[in-house]
């Protein structure tokens, strides 16, 4: 993937590198949503959402499945402001909606070492959902410590903290329409 320039403002003078172009973001999700479109036709969806990284993926997404769905929520612990998991996984936010009987698609913005998603698989297996499917914007395979089975990938990206269209550092970048990364500075400030 070809780096793009970076006009400067305040916010962009952070960034080092742009990954994933707006439109690249865009058209992937486009292609995205056509194949969940394709693969539940006819079936009852419920999307779920793992905050807060999610939010603006979850939101372009489900505009590009063109079928009836609900969505939902979950928060779960995540790194904080370090850029290194911790390993320790916590429900913070449950989901509203029950899932037994019911095809669940969990849509998350990255998978790094796994051991957010394979818990909450577990967990969400418990309840019986008739399936249970992953749809990541990203996935960092080579950072992989526990397996996780997922159906849909946006992009594969190697083995950099990554920041933007809802992926934060310190809580702060993700309002910018790409993906990109920090200046080495910003990650140590
Ligand atoms: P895992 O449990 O798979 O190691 O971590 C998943 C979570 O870690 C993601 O939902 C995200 O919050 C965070 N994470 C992992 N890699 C990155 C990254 O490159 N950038 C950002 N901003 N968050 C990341």
């Amino acid at each position: 993937m070809s780096a793009a320039a970076v006009p400067r403002s305040p916010l962009l003078d952070a960034i080092q590198e742009v990954l994933i172009s707006e439109d690249g973001v865009a058209d992937r999700v486009r292609e995205l949503g056509e194949r969940i479109t394709l693969d539940y036709q006819g079936r009852d969806l419920l999307v779920v959402g793992v905050l807060r990284g999610v939010a603006l993926f979850m939101g372009d997404l489900i505009r590009q499945i063109h079928l009836p769905l609900e969505i939902d929520y979950m928060a779960i612990s995540s790194y904080g402001s370090a850029t290194k998991s911790s390993g320790v996984v916590r429900i913070l936010k449950d989901l509203d909606e029950t899932i037994t009987g019911r095809n669940v698609l969990i849509v998350e913005d990255i998978i790094d070492t796994g051991l957010t998603l394979s818990y909450l698989t577990r967990a969400l297996e418990e309840r019986k959902p008739a399936s249970l499917a992953i749809c990541t914007l990203l996935d960092k395979p080579s950072r992989r410590v526990a397996h996780v089975d997922v159906q849909y990938t946006g992009f594969t990206v190697e083995d950099r903290f990554v920041v933007g269209y809802g992926l934060d550092h310190a809580q702060r970048f993700r309002n910018l329409p790409f993906i990109g990364v920090l200046k080495p500075e910003v990650y140590t400030r």
